[in-house]
């Protein structure tokens, strides 16, 4: 689907297919995308190694790093008085708008505030929680190992295991790692009314307490996920599960690292050792249209709901009355064309000239598989 040369290209025009993403060694595992990498390897390695990301990220995610932000900053002190939350907020909330609106695909979210349903609701949960901060006062540690920490990096003895734990709680008998959410805590697969909390973010707390001990020498005595509703839920945990966690985290980098230095193996024969293509790891994964596992394991199982991308040659562009694009696509092996509607032309540079080939990702259906629609995500590629 996809043809691939042999180095990552810069960013001139970023809506070209880069020929391919390279693969570096990993250097630690980062309890906060261990679970993304349980799900795939290829795909934390690249989180890991900071590669290109090539689809946006969602509009949550940047509001999520606002909040995190400004509860950062009550944390260390630098919000000390109620009244300065909306002044700190909307120094972040400009920060990030600047960042949406220099990139080519993501430039529509801008207003984030008109983006997400409800950025109200969340940003005043988010000044409920930093008027607890401020009401307990600055959390920054006077000596390493007393009092609080917030976003220090700490790691495990071997450095195999290392990150940003948003708040370690030293007291007597040992210390109390919290992490903060700023979307959801739920197993969404699991039974809604038991509210199972989200495996991953246990087996990164697990895997901290596993740092904390290393890096200050005493005992985790409570994990605790903190939702920005200002509910607080506990993780259960003991040593020898977190050991375990821990061990199996070393033998999975050194695996990693393993395939990744291997002299015996081809680039693409790498990522194929890397990769599980399933339609569940690949949903929300920015990598897809640099990933040939992905792109050749949906082509031999094309009924396993996988996310709803097309490509093809581009047989025809026609404008209309309303300004939006229609495109429709002639795939190498089908003999329908493809519709896709609703294009707004000022997000999709790659259909200005018209391509030979175009590559889009993330749509929506309409009646069926040959007439789709752009959503929010829509990103288009050329060659
Ligand atoms: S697209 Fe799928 S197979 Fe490829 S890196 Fe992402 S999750 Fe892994």
């Amino acid at each position: 689907m996809v043809p691939y040369g042999t180095v990552d290209e810069p960013e001139v025009e970023p809506w070209r297919l880069p020929p391919r993403l390279g693969l570096r060694r990993l250097d630690r595992i980062n309890p906060s995308s261990y679970q993304s990498l349980k799900l795939c390897r290829l795909k934390g390695v690249w989180i890991g190694t900071h590669a290109r990301q090539l689809l946006p990220s969602s509009p949550q995610a940047h509001l999520g790093r606002i909040i995190h932000k400004v509860l950062e900053m009550a944390g260390s002190g630098q919000i000390d008085a109620e009244a300065d939350f909306d002044g700190a907020w909307q120094a972040c909330l400009e920060e990030e708008e600047r960042k949406i609106s220099t990139s080519w695909n993501e430039r529509h979210f801008t207003l984030l505030s008109k983006a997400i349903d409800d950025y109200e609701v969340r940003r005043e949960q988010c000044r409920l929680l930093t008027n607890e901060i401020i009401a307990k006062g600055p959390r920054i540690a006077s000596q390493e190992g007393k009092g609080a920490v917030r976003e220090r990096f700490i790691q495990t003895s071997d450095g195999a295991v290392g990150g940003y734990p948003d708040l370690i709680t030293f007291a007597q008998g040992g210390a109390m790692i919290s992490d903060f959410k700023t979307g959801r805590i739920f197993d969404p697969d699991a039974e809604p009314l038991l509210k199972t909390l989200d495996e991953g973010y246990a087996m990164q707390l697990k895997l901290y307490a596993c740092a904390v001990v290393s890096t200050y020498g005493v005992m985790p005595i409570s994990l605790r996920i903190e939702g920005l509703d200002g509910s607080k839920h506990k993780v259960t945990f003991d040593v020898s599960e977190c050991d375990a966690i821990l061990g199996e985290a070393r033998r999975t980098l050194g695996e990693i690292n393993s395939i990744i230095e291997s002299p015996n193996l081809s680039h693409g024969e790498k990522l194929s050792a890397l990769a599980s293509p399933s339609p569940h790891s690949c949903k929300f994964c920015r990598y897809r249209p640099c990933c040939p596992p992905y792109l050749s394991q949906r082509a031999k199982d094309p009924e396993a709901g996988w996310p709803v991308d097309a490509s093809g040659e581009v047989a025809e562009k026609k404008v209309l009355g309303n300004g939006k694009l229609i495109i429709r696509l002639k795939a190498k092996d089908s003999p329908n064309a493809v519709a896709v509607r609703g294009l707004d032309p000022c997000r999709h540079p790659a259909l200005d000239p018209l391509p030979k080939r175009a590559y889009l990702f993330d749509l929506d259906k309409e009646t069926s598989t040959q007439c789709l629609r752009q959503n929010m995500f829509t990103t288009i590629f050329v060659d």
